[in-house]
């Protein structure tokens, strides 16, 4: 039976590294500061919104949430997100995602100031990530790799399949497990033959937000087997893409969903505010 990999723990450790530096920031009179703009009405997204509220009163961030109506026009969203780069105050800023139809997300990230884009994704900072300078990582891949660096996991000399390319998760998780020197394999919806792909990895990363789509025969027996996906169960329960049953009795390693990255990449976003506060006030 495969080792879970408890991510609800590890992130608990994290969030508790984070606190510390908060306190210690706060000593020194600086209040680190996220601001989390949330557009529309989508259940999901204030689900997030919510969480990461908690999770800034947890570690003792300030946070500062603006939420405006679906109607919001492109200019309104792009200078709150201006008005909110000039403010020394603010040390972090995100726009949830999904936004409106109407609204273009790529300016509005693009319009982030890079030095305060906790989710990594302006384009400055998906550059520095791939030449390995980083300011921030992006969240989720970033917590993938604390989960394998607390269970002593490196990618060192490992076969890597990620299942999924998308900016967000697919693309930067490749160039993190590479950074690591893992040998690295990118696999998407045209990928012909995934099994046979997959059953050679020593570490497999799914991320394609499909059911079932991993299942145990596409596994080698004792590989890392990391569920990044978050998809609903007939019952309406979360679930990933993993075959979790299955998949654990030949895993070596395996997350659980929910409980495995989804607390890590919450985690992952106190750690890059205050990444943000650090790198604004030196
Ligand atoms: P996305 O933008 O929809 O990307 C999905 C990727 O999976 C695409 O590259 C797609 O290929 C690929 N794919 C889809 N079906 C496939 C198949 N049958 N075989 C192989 N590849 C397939 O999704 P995302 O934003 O990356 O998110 C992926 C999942 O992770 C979602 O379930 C999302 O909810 C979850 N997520 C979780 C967290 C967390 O904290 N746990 C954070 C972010 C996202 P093409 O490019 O060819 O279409």
């Amino acid at each position: 039976m495969a080792k879970i990999i408890d991510g609800k723990k590890i992130a608990a450790e994290v969030l508790t590294g984070v606190a510390k530096e908060v306190k210690a920031l706060k000593d020194k009179g600086i209040t680190p500061c996220l601001a989390v703009i949330i557009v529309g009405d989508n259940p999901a997204s204030q689900v997030y919104v919510r969480n990461k509220k908690k999770d800034c009163e947890l570690v003792g961030i300030r946070s500062l949430e603006y939420a405006l109506p679906t109607e919001t026009k492109q200019d309104e969203l792009i200078g709150l997100v201006k008005q909110l780069n000039d403010d020394k105050n603010v040390h972090g800023i995100l726009c949830q995602s999904p936004i409106p139809k109407h609204l273009d997300e790529k300016e509005v990230i693009n319009t982030i100031n890079p030095e305060k884009d906790v989710d990594a994704f302006h384009p400055v900072n998906v550059g520095h990530i791939m030449i390995g300078d980083c300011r921030f990582l992006p969240c989720t891949p970033a917590g993938v790799m604390e989960m394998l660096r607390h269970e002593g996991i490196s990618a060192e000399g490992k076969s890597c399949v990620v299942i999924g390319r998308s900016n967000i998760v697919g693309k930067p998780m490749s160039i993190l497990l590479l950074a690591d020197n893992g040998t690295v394999t990118i696999c998407h919806s045209r990928t012909k033959n995934l099994a046979e792909i997959t059953k050679k990895a020593d570490i497999l990363v799914s991320a394609a937000g499909m059911r079932n789509l991993v299942t145990a025969d596409m596994i080698k027996e004792g590989a890392v087997v990391i569920d990044v996906s978050m998809n609903k169960n007939d019952d309406g329960k979360l679930c990933g893409d993993v075959d979790y049953a299955e998949v654990e009795k030949v895993a070596g390693y395996i997350t659980p969903v929910p409980g495995g990255v989804g607390p890590m990449t919450r985690a992952m976003l106190m750690k890059n505010t205050v990444t943000a506060v650090k790198n604004q006030t030196k």
